[in-house]
């Protein structure tokens, strides 16, 4: 590997949302997504997610940091703050309302629940296009949409590294979903796909809760003729009761003074079997044994797996 390069052939991030602290969770995909671009001769990027205003947390972004930090991350470059890059994503919105790729839509959700077929994939209503050919006349915007499309043949087709070949029906599963919302906060589908290619993301590392998100954002690379990162959707880590751990599902936040086990758990967690003596390491010597041994083929290929703290190794849990 030619390490002057100027541009690397690799590069990964790892982008969480401020609604909190760093849970067991999150710290798998930082883990996983900063080891395989490492273990590529490649740059890890860290982006923060600040870009849903009304879910931020006070302080969640700096404690995040300081936390990744503790478990001995190192990124390359400054921090990417979605918060600062508004005018970014008006300007994208605004080339894809000039190609009439986007169109503003006036429909409260009482409108859309009123006319919505069947629900969407997310479990939301699936927009029944009422504005697609223009505003009803005395109406004015609220939200703006993107068009959607089936690309020929049907479905939108990715292979993902770890849950193998994909398809979905996009116009069936999601329709045409918003790039800006009522309350004027751009969409995470909108501002992922313009920082990963902004920043020339070349691979995502990230859970397997997003994998159902990842054909919109093809088609949004698609219309707006970007470059489709290669993706991998983790196992994430679950409750017994199959519930992602997250906040709102009260995920313990780690605590950075038990770096070194917790970077055991998420590499056992990850498939990578470390030694059990590892758990009472430091974090340097952690980081150099996974540096060493990281193995992306024995990262466990299912959905979810459920995290069972301070037990022995974690369990799979059906996929869907
Ligand atoms: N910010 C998102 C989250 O914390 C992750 C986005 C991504 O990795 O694409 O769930």
């Amino acid at each position: 590997m030619n390490k002057a390069a100027a541009s690397p052939l690799y590069r990964g991030r790892f982008a969480p949302s401020p609604t909190g602290s760093l849970h067991f969770g999150s710290l798998v995909a930082a883990l996983a997504s900063c080891l395989e671009a490492r273990a590529r001769g490649g740059e890890w990027r860290v982006r923060m997610e600040d870009v849903d205003a009304p879910r931020n947390v006070p302080g969640a972004a700096e404690s995040i940091l300081v936390c990744l930090e503790a478990h001995g991350f190192a990124w390359d470059g400054p921090v990417r703050w979605q918060s600062t890059r508004r005018d970014a994503y008006q300007a994208v919105l605004e080339q894809l309302l000039a190609a009439g790729l986007a169109y503003p839509c006036c429909c409260s959700r009482k409108e859309i629940a009123e006319r919505a077929g069947h629900a969407a994939l997310d479990g939301g209503l699936l927009y029944p296009g009422t504005c697609r050919e223009g505003l009803p006349p005395g109406r004015t915007p609220r939200a703006w949409r993107l068009r959607v499309e089936n690309p020929a043949g049907g479905a939108l087709e990715f292979q993902d590294r770890l849950q193998g070949p994909q398809a979905q029906q996009l116009e069936r599963d999601v329709g045409d979903f918003v790039l800006l919302r009522a309350d004027g906060q751009f969409a995470y589908q909108l501002a992922v796909v313009v920082d990963d290619a902004e920043q020339g993301v070349t691979d995502v590392v990230r859970g397997a809760d997003l994998l159902d998100s990842t054909p919109r954002q093809i088609f949004l690379q698609r219309c707006l003729g970007y470059a489709e990162p290669v993706y991998a959707h983790l196992p994430v880590a679950t409750h017994a009761s199959g519930e992602k751990l997250s906040k709102q599902t009260r995920a313990p936040a780690l605590v950075a003074e038990r770096a070194a086990q917790n970077l055991v758990a998420a590499l056992d967690f990850l498939g990578q079997s470390p030694p059990a003596e590892l758990a009472g390491a430091r974090v340097g010597e952690v980081w150099a044994w996974a540096r060493e041994y990281w193995d992306f083929a024995r990262i466990p290929r299912c959905r979810g797996r459920v995290w069972k703290a301070g037990s022995g190794g974690p369990d799979p849990v059906a996929a869907g």
